[in-house]
């Protein structure tokens, strides 16, 4: 089979005909504030969906997810709410911090940060504890509605295979070109595709390639379609 040449809106379009999404594939999209979404990507970090979705329900009804009151929570309440996301130590200790910084720097709102150009907002939420460059573009993108593009390993690994990123790029290189390759409004819609492509047939190991509707124009998958 040949290669047919891969454009933005042949990912877009075949990815969104194929695939619909259910509120419980991004818990953290339920969040309300960008307070809220900073504390759902903190939980959601090296755990599934699952859990992060489990941890934050606890946490609203336990504590409640505003800068005061976790601040005022007690510490062992707090580990047990967010338990099930794992690494719950390190997590509310981080999360207690962010508490105290939002409502001593910010007035307890976020939301000043995304007055900021692009780059400076990005580098304050990085100085934040906890906060790297998947979750600082997270924010920006979810919350300050910000054109980034934030790469999370399902997006990595897709786009790696079909050839938008290369395989040495780092962070940086990759989302600066996943940011020229996808028009900036499109980022948010390009980014949950990704993922959801992903999970369901770009899988991490033995990849669904002969089912998937991008095989015509992804080299990975043709190649590995005729070793199988
Ligand atoms: S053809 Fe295979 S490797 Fe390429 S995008 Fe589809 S599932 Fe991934």
């Amino acid at each position: 089979m040949r290669i047919k040449k891969l454009s933005s809106n042949i990912v877009l379009k075949k990815l969104e005909d194929e695939i619909r999404f259910d509120d419980k594939d991004f818990p953290v999209l339920s969040s309300k504030t960008p307070f809220e979404l900073l504390i759902a990507t903190i939980l959601s970090q090296n755990t599934s969906d699952k859990n992060t979705a489990k941890s934050l329900k606890k946490l609203r009804e336990r504590i409640g997810i505003t800068p005061e009151k976790i601040l005022r929570a007690d510490l062992k309440v707090l580990k047990s709410a967010i338990r099930s996301s794992g690494l719950y130590n390190v997590k509310a200790t981080v999360i207690k911090k962010l508490a105290k910084i939002v409502i001593e720097k910010y007035g307890g709102r976020l939301e000043q940060i995304f007055e900021k150009p692009l780059e400076e907002a990005r580098s304050e939420l990085m100085s934040l504890p906890g906060v790297g460059p998947k979750t600082a573009d997270v924010m920006l993108l979810f919350a300050g509605g910000k054109p980034t593009f934030p790469i999370d390993t399902h997006v990595s690994r897709v786009s790696r295979r079909l050839g938008i990123v290369d395989e040495k790029d780092d962070y940086e290189e990759a989302r600066v070109k996943l940011m020229k390759f996808f028009p900036p409004k499109y980022y948010l819609k390009a980014h949950l595709l990704l993922i959801e492509h992903g999970r369901r047939t770009c899988k991490a190991k033995n990849p669904l390639c002969r089912n998937c509707v991008l095989l015509k124009y992804c080299s990975f998958g043709q190649l590995l379609s005729k070793k199988l």
